[in-house]
């Protein structure tokens, strides 16, 4: 029977073209995104197979809205046979932080949080699944990792002893480590968080009900969206630079390629597995296991983060 994927944030850059190559592969996509009229405008563009994708509404950054999606895809009724967890929002000239209804930082709050909270419910209808082969997926990046080239521009990630989550996190609280508000900080925080959830589930869950569970780096994708908060100038050079100078520049094609195979393709059905294909983009790169940085690895903080976010979202 054909498989179904959920992936969030399939209206724009990465989501869009891994929605596109899953579809070619004979998957049906639901396609969770937050404007339903763009997300159908652009499968059209990019030519998304009619009758192979389904719009649903998700705005990973209001928790109910997450959990108003769950409910619509069980009344829907198919099986969930793998999750695209890829939204994401980047707003590096933020001055003020915004809030989530729940009243938390929005960047952490749509990046983890919904995402943290949408792998929670999810993980019980992944379970019913009889799909041979499911995985949950998240995307991560190299900018998380400062033992990486791409990671050490600062600010870098930190979350510290997760004391802003453990004080509530909302106002005056603004991040994860309890600090001054920084939205570039914001963003990589998030995607610490996002790898050490992966890792966590796979820890709590793999052994358990046998899903697969994985993050990627697709490589540095200067075209999409997320950048647009950034200055127009940055916008313009950004991907001259990826692709002249540091020669990390990866077409959004090829990023929903990765994605798709890190989805569907045997040889990455290793769970707790990063991958990446490197920074440098060789022609033919062979994908790889790549190494995580300390923080993203620390068995003991992914386990107080799983706690401290099971609080901030309500749940159990
Ligand atoms: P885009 O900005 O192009 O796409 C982000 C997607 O997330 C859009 O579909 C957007 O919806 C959606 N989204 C944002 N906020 C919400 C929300 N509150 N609820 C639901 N959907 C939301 O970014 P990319 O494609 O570049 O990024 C996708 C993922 O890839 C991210 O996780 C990012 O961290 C990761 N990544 C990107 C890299 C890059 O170089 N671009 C490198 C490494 C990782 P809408 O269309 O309505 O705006």
């Amino acid at each position: 029977e054909q498989p179904t994927v959920v992936i969030t944030g399939a209206s724009s850059g990465v989501g869009l073209y891994s929605a596109l190559a899953l579809a070619k592969r004979g998957w049906h996509v639901v396609m969770a995104c937050r404007d339903l009229d763009k997300a159908y405008r652009v499968a059209q563009q990019v030519g998304i197979p009619q009758g192979s994708y389904t719009l649903m509404k998700i705005d990973l950054g209001n928790l109910s809205s997450v959990r108003q999606f769950v409910e619509q895809f069980r009344n829907w009724g198919r099986s969930l046979d793998a999750l695209v967890c890829n939204a994401a929002i980047y707003m590096p000239l933020l001055k003020q932080p915004l809030r989530s209804p729940e009243g938390y930082e929005l960047t952490m709050a749509t990046n983890h949080l919904g995402h943290f909270l949408l792998c929670h419910l999810m993980l019980e209808d992944m379970k019913r699944s009889t799909y041979g082969d499911r995985r949950m997926v998240i995307l991560g990046t190299v900018t998380h990792n400062p033992k990486e080239l791409g990671g050490k521009i600062p600010p870098q990630p930190h979350l510290g002893d997760l004391r802003g989550f453990a004080q509530g996190f909302k106002d005056p609280i603004t991040m994860a480590d309890g600090g001054k508000f920084e939205p570039v900080k914001a963003y990589k925080d998030s995607k610490v968080c996002n790898i050490l959830t992966m890792r966590e589930l796979h820890r709590r869950f793999h052994e358990s009900t046998g899903i697969t569970f994985l993050s990627l780096y697709p490589g540095c994708v200067a075209t999409t969206a997320l950048f647009r908060n950034h200055y127009p100038l940055f916008q313009k050079l950004f991907p001259w630079f990826q692709k002249n100078i540091t020669g990390g520049f990866v077409s959004e094609e090829l990023a929903g390629e990765r994605v798709a195979q890190v989805v569907a393709d045997p040889e990455f059905r290793q769970s707790g597995a990063y991958w990446s294909w490197g920074n440098r983009q060789r022609k033919n790169a062979k994908p790889f296991n790549q190494e995580v940085s300390d923080e993203a690895g620390d068995d003991a903080k992914a386990k107080l983060l799983w706690e401290l976010s099971e609080k901030l979202v309500g749940v159990p």
